[in-house]
């Protein structure tokens, strides 16, 4: 018995993600007395994991893993974690993560939960705590199959620095985890953006900005920040800004360290999909709007006055402190 934590990358690179995985993987082996390992799937992981202290990281690296493919991630997953008698499987809460979990416990004849919150409450029997109805609730979930697949919402457990040892493996897989059903040819990224999902920071504008020709203080603020851009749906759905920005409910879903919402008035459906930030700043006219209440700080004003000073002074800032 010993947990298996599975990392995500971006080329070649492992996602910021990995930190908070890998010490919410070690806090839950030390839970379960036993042991945490890694895997990485075609990433190098010498110079990024030696802080986190996890006994071994698993290195596959396939030209079936090249880019992401549910079905060929999920074998390799399955593999390892039989390989090193894992019953316990922690991924993150990324939409990639919740396609391969699917064919992973189906494959594994596994329990599958995300959104969890918390270090299991229980041991015997296993019970998670979960986040559910956008955030509005926890509930209590009991994995009562034999492989339990645990999904970590993002900047609910934080990282853990620990300079244990850690020996880095490279692993042949056996079983010919080519699809046949699904090839992927190719994939296209967008070139100079931080995508939500992954930013740190999130800089977010609203109706309140009155045109999409309003933009350029948002860009500038998000550039100095470096920080990704996002929007409320009105400004998507008037073609201000595309879709792939819209966040909330029927959005994507926002779990920054900082969530920065300008013009923003903070309706219940855009907040369900940014609880999850870490810290949230408003900028709003109207001290009585609901993000003001819900956010952790608020800049009553006009964002035409308060953001172009905002940028000045982090630019000095920046200056500043190099
Ligand atoms: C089924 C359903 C699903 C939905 N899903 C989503 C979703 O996923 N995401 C989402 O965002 N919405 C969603 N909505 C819409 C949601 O209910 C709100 O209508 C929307 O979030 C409001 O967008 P807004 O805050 O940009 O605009 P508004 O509500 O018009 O707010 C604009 C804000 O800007 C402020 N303001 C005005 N001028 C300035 C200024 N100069 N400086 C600073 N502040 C200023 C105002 O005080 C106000 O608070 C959904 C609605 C439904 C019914």
């Amino acid at each position: 018995m010993a947990v298996l934590i599975v990392l995500e990358s971006e080329n070649g690179e492992l996602k910021s993600s990995s930190g908070e995985l890998l010490s919410y993987g070690k806090a839950l082996a030390s839970f379960m007395e036993t042991d945490a390992f890694a895997l990485s799937m075609n990433c190098s992981v010498q110079n990024s994991i030696e802080k986190y202290g996890v006994q071994k990281v698993i290195e596959v690296h396939s030209e079936h893993l090249q880019s992401f493919n549910a079905k060929n991630y999920a074998d390799c997953v399955a593999e390892v974690s039989q390989k090193l008698n894992c019953d316990i499987i922690v991924v993150s809460s990324s939409t990639n993560s919740k396609y391969m979990s699917g064919i992973l416990a189906q494959k594994l004849e596994a329990a599958y939960t995300n959104n969890i919150v918390d270090l299991p409450l229980e041991k015997k029997p296993f019970t998670v705590k979960r986040s559910v109805y956008s955030n509005k609730a926890f509930a209590h979930t009991q994995m009562n199959a034999t492989v339990k697949i645990l999904g970590l919402t993002k900047n609910s457990f934080g990282q853990n620095v620990d300079h244990a040892a850690t020996e880095i493996e490279s692993f042949e897989l056996t079983a010919n985890i080519a699809s046949s059903a699904l090839e992927i040819k190719g994939q296209d990224t967008l070139e100079g953006q931080i995508s939500i999902a992954d930013a740190d920071v999130v800089v977010s504008g609203g109706r309140g900005l009155k045109g999409p020709d309003n933009w350029k203080m948002i860009e500038d603020l998000a550039d100095v920040l470096g920080a990704a851009m996002a929007c409320s749906k009105p400004v998507s759905d008037m073609g201000w800004r595309p879709h792939s920005e819209h966040v909330g409910q029927t959005g994507k879903p926002v779990a920054s360290n900082l969530y920065i919402a300008i013009g923003i008035s903070g309706a219940i459906q855009h907040l369900a999909g940014v609880s999850s930030s870490k810290v949230k700043v408003v900028i709003n006219t109207d001290p009585e709007a609901p993000f003001v209440k819900a956010a952790d700080y608020a800049v009553i004003g006009d964002a035409f006055e308060v953001v172009p000073q905002l940028i000045e002074k982090l630019k000095a800032f920046k200056i500043q402190n190099g």
